[in-house]
């Protein structure tokens, strides 16, 4: 059986109330053998927390303030943010960057927030997952300004031009998460990706409740429907589905330093 890790999903949002164990459920059937999710602010931790507690070893949590969540009051959220960190375990800060599609008011806060959130992650050794909407250049900039070399992540629902790809090439420590967004009919994604780089650097995700693959597309996205992305992918590269989800899995394994399971040597393989 294929084995799968779903690198980001939302599955603790109240989208999913009451369907969170049917869907985890569906998933460990369907072959998903972890998945990673990414905080977004003060409001969905204590959600995030307690599904992660009742799925160890399944549901990986990673913690990070969400650009759109960055706001005039962002110095006393990030202290609480940052209080977290010495809590308990993250497979990542994430989820972290800079957005200007819905609002650039803050444009200065995010960047502080985003910089302050990439030190974090030199200082505890931890992989970032990061947001970018319309901002491709400014994240590029503060990555290159606290440290490229420094830094491991992941560019998570990546989207972009050929030339952003080729950016991201560039950082010797950093992947390119790719999701539902490359089944879709208008998106050259599938183009970018197939001229620009090779599964070595993919990783797959839903960023589920949003972005469902076709034939889901506009439907509230769930884990399963990452094997939809998975055949996309695996068709843009000219591999098996089989290929594709074994190297997406080793990429995602070895970036978030996910814990062996059972004897393999391999993580989830
Ligand atoms: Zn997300």
């Amino acid at each position: 059986m294929m084995k799968l890790i779903d690198s980001h999903c939302h599955l603790y949002l109240d989208n999913f109330d009451l369907e969170q164990d049917a869907l985890i459920r569906e998933a460990k059937d369907s072959g998903i053998v972890a998945l990673l999710m990414p905080n977004i602010d003060l409001s969905s931790a204590e959600r995030m927390h307690e599904l992660c507690d009742r799925y160890p070893d399944y549901a990986y949590p990673m913690m990070g303030l969400h650009p759109t969540s960055v706001a005039a009051d962002y110095a006393a959220t990030l202290r609480r943010i940052e209080s977290f960190l010495n809590s308990r375990s993250y497979c990542a800060i994430g989820e972290i960057g800079i957005d200007l599609y819905w609002d650039k008011t803050y444009l200065k806060e995010q960047k502080i927030v985003f910089e302050e959130q990439l030190k974090w992650s030199i200082d505890l050794d931890l992989p970032v997952a990061i947001h970018t909407r319309e901002a491709f250049p400014e994240v590029l900039d503060s990555i290159y300004k606290v440290g490229a070399e420094r830094l491991s992540g992941v560019f998570h629902s990546f989207c972009g031009t050929a030339e952003e790809l080729e950016e991201i090439k560039k950082l010797p420590r950093f992947k390119t998460g790719i999701n539902g967004v490359i089944t879709f009919k208008n998106a050259k994604l599938a183009d970018v990706l197939r001229s620009g780089t090779d599964m070595q650097h993919i990783l797959l995700e839903t960023d589920a409740p949003y972005l469902a693959p076709v034939p889901y597309r506009g439907k509230r996205n769930t884990p399963i429907y990452i094997w939809k992305t998975a055949e996309k992918v695996a068709e843009t590269f000219g591999l098996s589905v089989e290929e594709t989800v074994e190297a997406a899995t080793r990429n995602t394994a070895a970036l978030f330093r996910l814990k062996k399971q059972g004897n393999s040597e391999v993580p989830f393989m």
